[in-house]
């Protein structure tokens, strides 16, 4: 059996090495390295995939959402409400930026944000509202659409693990996760569903002038070529990224196929299992499965990811701190925040390798292994 990695990224690039190779040997021979013509064919590409007017890339996810933010043009102290049930990345950016990141607990089925939650969180001072599309489940945009009209509050979409997902709107209408919101930001790191070989983000936005504003604030705040209006930062997707991009988008929903039959499998050897709860997926939301995560009940969580990992199995816990507890926001007041569905859900998640190159051996192995430990500890 061929080894089990969380993400197989290697045996997914043999299957498409000679494009690759040859495409990148075309940029190193093209010397175009910054701003190659591959980088505006990628960013057309998405933009019709996604069904999105603009969209904008850059070097990575992190700079996306600071990028996202910073369009917005808040004032220190101003609230932005988010997920601590997230990667670091989302939280990290607000508190950056001088912000004050405002907590929310999460839906305990889908582990993204809680609207009626959200909305309770809402004071004069909240400027932004930040939901994760966590796992590759898409967050309830329709009613937290709604707060934003309602009380005129922007929204941006970490759409950084659910690329290529959608969410479907009560009157039959399907977008795309990402697209939803006034700014969505994704990353194209090696592991996300769409990764590059490297760093890559980019950002999302039906809005032109929003647009403008966001490539600006990526170009040194540049108009026209040395004048600069605006404080921006350097954040470009580098040409060599690009190609692989170019290559992997086309193929980017057979991965999410390759992906969700995975899922389906371990659905079919879970769903039954008392210490387990497999992943919920809402009936409006088109799931990408960036992570398949189990929530054991009545079981050791360390001695399970023990257990498998002595079995040549990884596992991950994403993640184990959720962002209110992490000492980068002990002085923001992140242990004043009451998030008992994140504390449970951040003592309970397993995640288990899920990605595109996954053979029926390995699904079934693992599928064993995890069996026979919860079993056997079943006393
Ligand atoms: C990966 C990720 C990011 C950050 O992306 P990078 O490209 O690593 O900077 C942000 N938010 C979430 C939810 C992520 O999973």
């Amino acid at each position: 059996m061929v080894p089990i990695q969380m993400v197989d990224l290697k045996r997914q690039y043999n299957k498409i090495k000679p494009q690759v190779d040859a495409a990148m040997a075309e940029v190193l021979e093209s010397a175009a390295y910054i701003n190659g013509a591959p980088v505006q064919k990628f960013t057309s590409a998405l933009q019709d995939y996604l069904g999105v007017k603009h969209v904008i890339p850059c070097a990575n996810g992190t700079d996306a959402l600071q990028i996202a933010i910073m369009a917005l043009d808040l004032q220190p102290g101003d609230e932005v409400i988010t997920p601590s049930f997230t990667f670091i990345a989302t939280a990290e950016v607000i508190a950056l930026l001088q912000l004050k990141p405002v907590f929310v607990d999460v839906d305990p089925k889908t582990f993204c944000l809680d609207p009626v939650a959200v909305e309770k969180a809402i004071t004069p001072k909240t400027k932004a509202i930040v939901p994760v599309n966590l796992y590759g489940h898409s967050a309830d945009m329709e009613p937290i659409m709604a707060l934003s009209r309602k009380h005129n509050i922007p929204v941006i979409e970490d759409n950084a693990q659910a690329i290529g997902g959608t969410y479907t709107f009560a009157d039959g209408t399907v977008k795309k996760t990402g697209t939803i919101g006034h700014i969505g930001c994704t990353s194209f790191f090696p592991s996300k569903n769409l990764g590059c070989y490297g760093d890559g983000g980019a950002l999302f936005t039906n809005d032109d002038a929003l647009a403008a504003k966001i490539k600006m604030i990526a170009n040194h705040g540049q108009s026209a070529r040395y004048y600069h209006d605006m404080v921006g930062i350097n954040s470009r997707l580098d040409t060599l990224q690009a190609v692989v991009l170019n290559i992997k988008l086309p193929l980017l929903d057979e991965y999410i196929k390759a992906r969700r039959a995975v899922a389906d499998a371990y659905d079919a050897a879970f769903a039954n299992h008392p210490k387990i709860t497999v992943p919920y997926r809402a009936a409006n939301s088109y799931h990408v499965f960036h992570q398949y995560t189990l929530q054991l009940e009545g079981a050791d969580r360390l001695a399970l990811q023990q257990y498998l990992a002595e079995q040549h199995v990884p596992a991950m816990i994403y993640y184990p701190v959720p962002a209110h507890k992490q000492k980068m926001f002990a002085n923001f007041g992140g242990a004043n925040f009451n998030l008992p569905i994140t504390d449970s859900l951040t003592s309970k998640v397993i995640s288990l390798p899920i990605h595109t190159e996954m053979d029926a051996d390995q699904l079934n192995y693992i599928i064993h292994s995890v069996l026979s430990f919860l079993n056997q500890t079943s006393k």
